[in-house]
């Protein structure tokens, strides 16, 4: 019938898998840290860019290896 201690799920407003809303579950309503930073904006901000720009000044020295 009714099982104690049945956990409520929620879900992640990130990427909308179902989260057990326990006091375990710190980053609640999020799955994870990783869901509530790209929520609130940071994880777009700081960590999505820097490996574009890396990867645009290796593509420019492979051309440059390829002239010499
Ligand atoms: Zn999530």
């Amino acid at each position: 019938m009714s099982s104690p201690g049945n956990p409520i799920n929620v879900k992640c407003p990130t990427c909308k898998r179902p989260v057990a809303w326990t006091p375990e579950q710190v980053f609640k309503p999020f799955c994870s840290e990783r869901c509530k930073l790209i929520d609130l904006g940071e994880w777009v901000m700081e960590e999505k860019r820097i490996p574009g720009e890396s990867l645009e000044l290796e593509n420019d020295r492979d051309e440059d290896a390829f002239f010499q």
